[in-house]
């Protein structure tokens, strides 16, 4: 049983170093983001509880999250265990954390906020299935359009200059501490994100002593 937390600034490539982990060690990959931002395209309560919040890049309310996170966990799925990404994100989320799950590493993808920027203010989605793109290095063959499934290219609607700088602003002043909380209890492994995505992978199979990762 294996149980990350994968901590990073905004398009640090959490979900994309999340799912490959995922997907080789059999882990429940759990986005908390993701959670909300289904709950709010589908107009559940909750989502009308949190849309304002994400929308804006603030924090979502600590009880909200704990419940999300309580939830996931709850169901038992995870046999061989998870990775958790964008949680815990402040120092009350991450005590609520530590004190009902013991955990085997945090991930923590460092990027300096210049490159969170460029990046961030380049990705989009497909409307309709959901892929990732990146206007950087993943551009779609037709602009504007998924290569996939051909559905429409759109951005997060948390992927604005303004509502980028309230999350690195966020990020700086609730995360970093937490970071350092973890670094004392010394499974905080810090991997350099600027690199491309699978050196990335390969070197958080090599320092948390993983299986290789096999490029496919
Ligand atoms: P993400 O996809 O991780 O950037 O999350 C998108 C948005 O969901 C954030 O900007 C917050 O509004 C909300 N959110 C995600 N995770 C958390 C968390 N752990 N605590 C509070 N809000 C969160």
């Amino acid at each position: 049983m294996r149980k990350y937390v994968i901590i990073g600034a905004q398009g640090s490539g959490k979900g994309t170093q999340s799912l490959l982990l995922a997907r080789d060690l059999d882990l429940v990959h759990i986005s908390v983001g993701d959670i909300f931002r289904w709950h709010v395209q589908s107009h559940t309560k909750l989502g009308a509880q949190v849309r304002r919040a994400v929308s804006a890049g603030e924090l979502v309310n600590d009880d909200l999250v704990a419940g999300v996170v309580r939830d996931r966990l709850d169901q038992h799925d995870w046999n061989y265990g998870f990775i958790i990404d964008g949680f815990p994100r402040n120092p009350r989320q991450a005590e609520f954390f530590l004190e009902s799950y013991d955990i085997d590493g945090v991930i923590h993808l460092d990027l300096p906020d210049a490159e969170v920027r460029r990046r961030v203010l380049a990705r989009r989605l497909c409307s309709r299935c959901g892929l990732d793109y990146n206007l950087i290095a993943h551009r779609p063959a037709d602009e504007g359009r998924c290569d996939v499934c051909g559905g429409e290219l759109v951005s997060r609607p948390d992927d604005t200059e303004e509502a980028l700088a309230e999350r690195l602003r966020v990020y700086h002043e609730k995360t970093d501490p937490i970071i350092e909380l973890f670094r004392r209890k010394e499974y905080v492994f810090t991997i350099d994100a600027r690199p491309d995505k699978h050196t990335i992978q390969q070197t958080i199979r090599e320092r948390l002593n993983l299986p290789a990762y096999e490029r496919s």
